[in-house]
């Protein structure tokens, strides 16, 4: 069956902004993470992700209930659009999109796929509200403009046919492409929403916008305690510590890891782990916690959510832990994806009190916060 895809052009060097734009967190989202939520929640069946070496990891490691296939970007925005347009297979309707347009919504790209359907091409723009005047000072009648954005939805064959046409690769959008190769598009109205993040100036912009389509601040605990015994490794938070004794358990026993992951299974209202990995599962004996968490925090996404912050302290009498917090906290924020400075980890000792004080055992108690992106 033909299928509708979407295309994101995530490959730019972004050089008004003077560092990756596509790698730049607004509200704890990258705009190419933005942009595949949005294609991801609309009617396109599959996405096609034009990278850098940068921007491929990134892609590689969010979590999507679409295919995705990430493609070389070119030298030039029409190489890249060029180059997904190849990789695509089976396509009925393509959608192309500009990765720094995340403010993006499924509905917007929703109505270019059912307008390109109908009339075989569909561009997103707006009429220009300004005075618009050139630099010789003539004032331009601003009822004969319009402004371009993206989603630009064609019908496959005439949009790949265009830039197969189109030598140079010069055009700065789609439709012009299209118009080069005498096509003649059709236009729906834009949202004024949809800019296109460009300067640093225009990022108070876009966090005040993803401000008003977060959700509500959801919180979750978690408490975990595993038995220090002889023979075992001690490994929390990912980091192997030397020391006399380890953590008992069916998995690597990480306490720190298992104890955040409930914390934000929790707040996202997703069971514990024990539901999700079961220590009577042998897929599950010697499992690396880290990894674990990785995929608690995959199905987090998966629901729409995203991690604000994690604290978690352990309680444990011995050994010393301050030198190996830092290497925790790495390890924590790579498995949750996050910036460092959003997982806190402290440790504390309990002077000799109660089990954690004997040597019996190491507890850690974790809160998480989450948000859900509408
Ligand atoms: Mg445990």
């Amino acid at each position: 069956m033909k299928k509708t895809i979407g295309i994101i052009l995530a490959a730019g060097r972004g050089t008004r902004m003077g560092e990756n734009k596509m790698l730049m967190r607004i509200c704890g989202y990258t705009p190419i993470e933005l942009c595949m939520r949005a294609m991801e929640e609309s009617c396109v069946d599959e996405i096609i992700i034009t990278v850098t070496d940068d921007t491929a990891r990134h892609v590689h490691d969010l979590p999507c209930t679409k295919p995705v296939k990430t493609v070389l970007g070119g030298e030039t925005r029409g190489e890249s659009v060029y180059n997904a347009l190849c990789a695509a297979q089976d396509a009925d309707i393509a959608v192309i999109h500009d990765g720094a347009r995340c403010l993006v919504t499924p509905d917007i790209i929703n109505r270019s796929v059912e307008e390109a359907k109908k009339y075989g091409s569909a561009v997103a723009s707006l009429p220009v509200s300004d005075t618009v005047r050139n630099f010789e000072n003539i004032t331009l009648d601003r009822d004969s403009l319009r402004i371009m954005h993206t989603p630009q939805a064609f019908q496959y064959e005439l949009i790949r046919d265009a830039y197969e046409k189109d030598g140079m690769h010069t055009n700065t959008d789609d439709c012009g492409v299209f118009i080069q190769a005498d096509g003649n598009p059709h236009y729906f109205e834009s949202d004024f929403m949809n800019q296109k993040l460009t300067r640093p100036s225009d990022i108070a912009f876009f966090e005040s916008c993803i401000h008003r389509r977060l959700g509500q601040m959801r919180v979750g605990i978690g408490e975990d305690t595993h038995r220090l015994v002889e023979g075992r490794k001690l490994i929390l938070g990912g980091v192997e510590i030397d020391y006399r004794m380890g953590l008992l358990g069916h998995s690597d026993a990480d306490v720190l890891c298992h104890a955040i992951s409930d914390a934000v299974l929790g707040a996202c209202a997703l069971g514990d782990i024990g539901k999700h990995f079961p220590d009577t599962d042998p897929a599950y004996k010697g499992a690396n916690s880290v990894l674990l968490l990785h995929r608690v925090m995959t199905l987090c996404r998966e629901n729409g959510f995203c991690i604000v912050n994690v604290d978690a302290t352990v309680t444990a009498q011995e050994p010393k832990l301050a030198p190996h917090i830092e290497k925790m906290r790495e390890n924590l924020s790579g498995a949750l994806g996050v910036d460092v400075s959003c997982v806190s980890v402290k440790a504390t000792t309990p002077e000799h009190t109660g089990p954690e004080g004997n040597l019996e055992c190491i507890t850690v108690r974790a809160v998480a916060t989450v948000q859900k992106i509408s």
